[in-house]
């Protein structure tokens, strides 16, 4: 039998946007992945849908795998010919075992590789605003375990860490945080060094505490710090109220819901990311293309008595695209017809084909698209690819400048239901949730998904008027985009932020 692969791979230290290029490509080719609790909810998402997930950090059902036990996992999986990787907080060599799961492959003559991650202990100072090294306060940096074993000592050399000047780091010390700087005020420290804890770094809810040597221990205590958190102690601590960047994000600390179908939503939530939120992918629709769609390939063959082609959303252009590659043709079977598209994402859609829309309406919506065909003043007619509940504001616009079309509904919006317990402990949460709507059916698929649950506290974000309609009729509290693009649906939220801050 053909022997697997073993893949460990650093998710980093929790912004899933610190995962390496070549670590996602590892998780995106795996059969297995076996994965701890540091991992964040957006790296487990790459996880292809039909690998299998093991959890071997599942602490709180007291279900914590041994190291042994999980050395094992990755062998027998290897054996049995899978592409295995092995996700790990942070960079799986930096006080992550790494090296002891490997030790048993090796001994088996099974392959490994190791993806480097970004270590917490560099990253969750960054985002703190303190850079591990400057060349005015230090030449050194040192990363030390303040793990204590129940009932000994803390075994670290204070004496020769305090000697060097540098920057030290501390991981695993929240329960010895105490002594650790009682060791390093013994060993001669200042008493007013400063000194930082940074708990849950890059998250969300990352929170810094900063302070001195002498009085770390009290402020940490006050605000209940608990792991995981690093502990830094030196002179570049001091810069952190000057370069804390992370923590003055517009949207630090929100927490967002994103409804997109699964395809479409990383672009929205990265960016939403990027701002500081704190951000749930929660796909409540997909699209499906209706196949065979007998009157969209009766529309192909004879598209040149079509003027006008309109596609009112990505998912109808992508369709059209994968029937003719079905078919073994491109876009040449469009001839020279001419392209309308309701907005910039559905442009962009016809970017990726090569091609480029001729007419986008000033507003993105179906009623402003048909007054913009009108204007365009076709002569001949107008084929309409889209969704089968499309709206009637689009015909309507056309009936009433007597434009002859042809309306075909080439795929269908359906409704997937995915896990709601993690969304149903956020609506629970204060402040609530802003919850993002692209389309009125993303309002319908996630009030239909969240029966029973209590709505009145959310905020929904809303990209145009008809997406606001269905999100009032189900008594929704909304705020809407000043323009149908991303763009302008993440502006809106940001200033609603400020009334929320
Ligand atoms: N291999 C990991 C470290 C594993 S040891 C790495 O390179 O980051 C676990 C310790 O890492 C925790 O006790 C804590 O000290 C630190 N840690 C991990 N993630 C963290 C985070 N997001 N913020 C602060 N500390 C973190």
């Amino acid at each position: 039998m053909k022997m697997g692969k073993v893949v460990l791979v650093g998710a980093g230290p929790g912004d899933p946007g610190l995962l390496t290029i070549k670590g996602r490509q590892a998780i995106e080719q795996a059969e297995v992945v076996v994965y701890d609790r540091l991992v964040s909810q957006a790296i487990l998402n790459l996880i292809p849908e039909d690998a299998e997930r093991i959890n071997v950090g599942k602490e709180s059902a007291n279900h914590l795998v041994p190291q042994e036990g999980i050395n094992r996992i990755l062998l027998e999986q290897a054996l049995e010919g899978k592409r295995v990787v092995r996700l790990k907080g942070g960079d799986p060599f930096l006080f992550g075992r790494g090296g002891e799961e490997l030790e048993l492959l090796a001994e088996h003559g099974v392959p490994f590789e190791e993806v480097p991650g970004i270590t917490s202990a560099i990253a969750a100072a960054a985002y703190a605003g303190i850079p591990v090294t400057h060349r005015d306060y230090c030449s050194s940096l040192h990363i030390v375990t303040g793990h204590q074993r129940a009932g000994k000592p803390l075994d670290i050399p204070f004496d020769a860490l305090v000697n060097t000047k540098g920057t030290l780091v501390f991981l695993m010390g929240v329960s010895a945080l105490e002594n650790i700087c009682e060791g390093l005020l013994k060993a001669g420290m200042e008493p007013d060094m400063p000194a930082a804890v940074v708990e849950k770094g890059t998250t969300p809810a990352q929170r810094p505490i900063l302070a001195t040597l002498a009085t770390l221990p009290r402020e940490a205590r006050a605000r209940q710090v608990k792991s995981p958190a690093i502990i830094v102690v030196g002179r570049v601590c001091a810069l952190s109220p000057q370069f804390d960047w992370f923590d003055r994000l517009a949207l630090k600390g929100r927490s967002v819901i994103v409804t997109r179908p699964k395809e479409r939503a990383g672009t929205l939530a990265d960016r939403l990311r990027a701002l500081g939120a704190d951000v749930t992918e929660f796909p409540c629709i997909r699209t499906v293309p209706m196949e065979p769609c007998t009157q969209m390939e009766q529309a192909v063959e004879k598209i040149d008595e079509y003027q006008w082609l309109v596609f009112t959303s990505p998912a109808g252009v992508s369709t059209l695209m994968a029937y003719l590659d079905r078919i073994h043709r491109d876009v040449r079977a469009l001839g020279r017809i001419r392209l309308a598209a309701i907005g910039p994402g559905t442009d962009r859609e016809l970017r990726k084909h090569g091609l480029r829309a001729d007419l986008i309406p000033q507003v993105y919506d179906g009623a402003h698209l048909g007054q913009a065909l009108c204007d365009a003043a076709p002569e001949g007619r107008v084929l309409i690819l889209r969704a089968q509940w499309g709206s009637p504001a689009l015909t309507d616009a056309l009936e009433r400048c007597k434009i002859s079309y042809d309306d075909i509904r080439c795929y269908e919006t359906e409704y997937t239901c995915p896990e709601t317990e993690q969304v149903r402990t956020l609506l629970e949460q204060e402040p609530a949730p802003v919850v993002t709507f692209t389309s009125a059916s993303t309002v319908t698929g996630f009030v239909s998904a969240l029966k029973g649950a209590d709505l009145s506290g959310i905020t929904a974000a809303c990209i145009g008027e008809q997406t606001r309609a269905e999100a009032q009729k189900h008594g929704l509290h909304t705020i809407t985009a000043e323009k149908a693009t991303m763009d302008a649906l993440i502006q809106r939220i940001v200033e609603g932020g400020s009334q929320w801050n």
